[in-house]
């Protein structure tokens, strides 16, 4: 590491799971842009999924000399203490528990910290940690600007509410007013977990919405041209008096780190395949890294994809965590569903590399699940999205999504819960693909804006800029 004054020392603490750990290390990456800043890069052990442990070391040994990294060995955990059966969320839980051990670990780091940056799940018991030593401390956003002004407004709507003793089932009517935000966000599209009291998803939530006024400031992945409205309410303190500053970096960047090595174009895969297909005319499918989507529903998808009459590279995921996902596609679909599809498109039930797929030239649509980091890689590459909420912030992604006209949004229920037919599939994705003018058009508008936002000497690296002046002026006067 270099030494000296100049040094700007910043530690992150990622969560479980890639829609977590991906936007850490793409922010991380934003920083290490600049020569002096150093980044400490703590891992809680073990990780939920492989793809999380994989990323992970391709993004230390991408930065030498610049990230150190400090593994933070989890203390046990009894998941039957919480209510929930969530793999990722029970693993929230057990980082939260056991995040005070950092204390003795970074205040013997050198040069000392600057500024602790953490995953928005570790709000509560991060803050003491902090606070004991003294540093700024910065959460980052996994989800929308939108999704934050809900999440931070909840303290409000709480406090406000005092008879509903802290279940927002009990104090959230037919919508949620956000001051400064025209639309407000429907019962039917908040979190499901969320309205369901004494869930581990709830307790989280309330605990952490009134601390976001202790913290320094807010990192989001979201940009102006997507959600001016949401980030000018946020900053005008309409949405939560006193909330610290909320910085859009986005969009944050698929990056070099992120590519797999034994991805380059072998014959069969993904990115081959989508060699010899025409220029916009393949619709991707994908629901993110820790959605499963059930049998009944792969069915109906593989029908719906086939009705569509468009060619379609789906990734397929039938468990929520990658190590337990170990069934063919065989075993869920007919032999001649199994072969029809061998002539339209390409099935994948492995990792890919979503960011490489999203810029191939043959990929015209994409079909989401809503997730935030998905929505903002489709707008970085110009591509138009039709998006399927199937949990949590998903469906006000959705709703994000379709006011900046970027996709469509069918009124379809929460993944999981109903089965969508095939023909309502069919008709969904060639709307989108149909549609291609408009959408296309407002995407390609995005791409440009999100790469003016985000090139060197952009808003985003004027922004980070003054946050690191910003943290040595403070470190000087001290
Ligand atoms: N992703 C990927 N390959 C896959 C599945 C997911 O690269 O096979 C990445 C995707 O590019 C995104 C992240 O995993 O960066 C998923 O995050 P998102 O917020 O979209 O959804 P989540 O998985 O958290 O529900």
């Amino acid at each position: 590491m270099s030494s000296g004054s100049d040094v700007v020392h910043v530690a992150f603490v990622p969560s479980a799971g890639l829609g977590h750990l991906s936007p850490c290390l793409r922010v991380a990456a934003l920083f290490l842009r600049h020569q002096n800043c150093h980044v400490t890069l703590i891992t809680p052990k073990p990780t939920v999924s492989l793809a999380e442990s994989h990323l992970i070391s391709r993004f230390c040994s991408s930065f030498p000399g610049q990230v150190t990294q400090t593994d933070l060995h989890l203390l046990p955990f009894d998941p039957s203490t919480e209510n929930s059966s969530d793999p990722f969320w029970l693993h929230f839980e057990r980082i939260r528990r056991s995040v005070h051990l950092l204390i003795p670990i970074l205040s013997s780091l050198s040069p000392p910290l600057n500024a602790l940056i953490y995953d928005v799940s570790l709000i509560s018991p991060m803050i003491p940690v902090s606070e004991s030593l003294a540093v700024p401390s910065y959460i980052y956003f996994i989800a929308a600007a939108r999704m934050f002004s809900f999440f931070s407004h909840l303290s409000v709507l709480d406090a406000a509410n005092k008879q509903a003793q802290g279940h927002p089932a009990s104090f959230i009517g037919d919508a949620v007013e956000i001051p400064g935000i025209r639309l407000p966000i429907t019962r039917s599209s908040i979190p499901p977990l969320l309205l369901q009291p004494g869930s581990l998803f709830e307790k989280i939530f309330m605990e952490d919405s009134p601390k976001l006024t202790k913290l320094d400031g807010i990192f989001i992945n979201t940009f102006d041209e997507v959600e001016a409205e949401a980030m000018a309410a946020l900053n005008s303190g309409k949405v939560v008096p006193g909330l610290p500053p909320t910085h859009a970096l986005g969009p944050l960047m698929p990056c070099e780190f992120e590519k797999e090595q034994k991805e380059e174009k072998s014959a069969s895969s993904p990115l081959k395949w989508l060699d010899g297909q025409p220029e916009g005319s393949v619709v991707y499918i994908c629901f993110g890294n820790r959605t499963a989507t059930t049998r009944e529903q792969v069915k109906e998808m593989a029908e719906g994809l086939l009705q569509s009459g468009y060619r379609f590279l789906w990734v397929v995921k039938l468990k929520m965590v990658d190590k337990e996902d170990d069934e063919d596609l065989e075993q869920v679909l007919e032999p001649e569903v199994v072969k029809k599809i061998k002539e339209k498109g390409l099935v994948v039930k492995t990792w890919v590399n979503q960011g490489e797929i999203l810029g191939h030239s043959s990929v015209g649509g994409f079909l989401s699940h809503g997730g935030w980091n998905s929505t903002m890689e489709s707008i970085w590459h110009g591509v138009p999205l039709l998006t399927w909420g199937q949990n949590g912030d998903q469906k006000i992604t959705s709703e994000v999504v379709a006011e900046c006209g970027v996709g469509v949004r069918p009124d379809w229920g929460w993944g999981g819960e109903v089965v969508v037919k095939a023909e309502e599939i069919a008709k969904a994705v060639k709307e989108m693909m149909n549609n291609i003018e408009p959408l296309k058009l407002k995407a390609l508008q995005l791409k440009e804006a999100a790469r003016k936002a985000t090139a060197v000497g952009g808003s985003c690296d004027i922004k980070i800029k003054t946050i690191i002046e910003g943290w040595k002026k403070k470190r000087d006067v001290h």
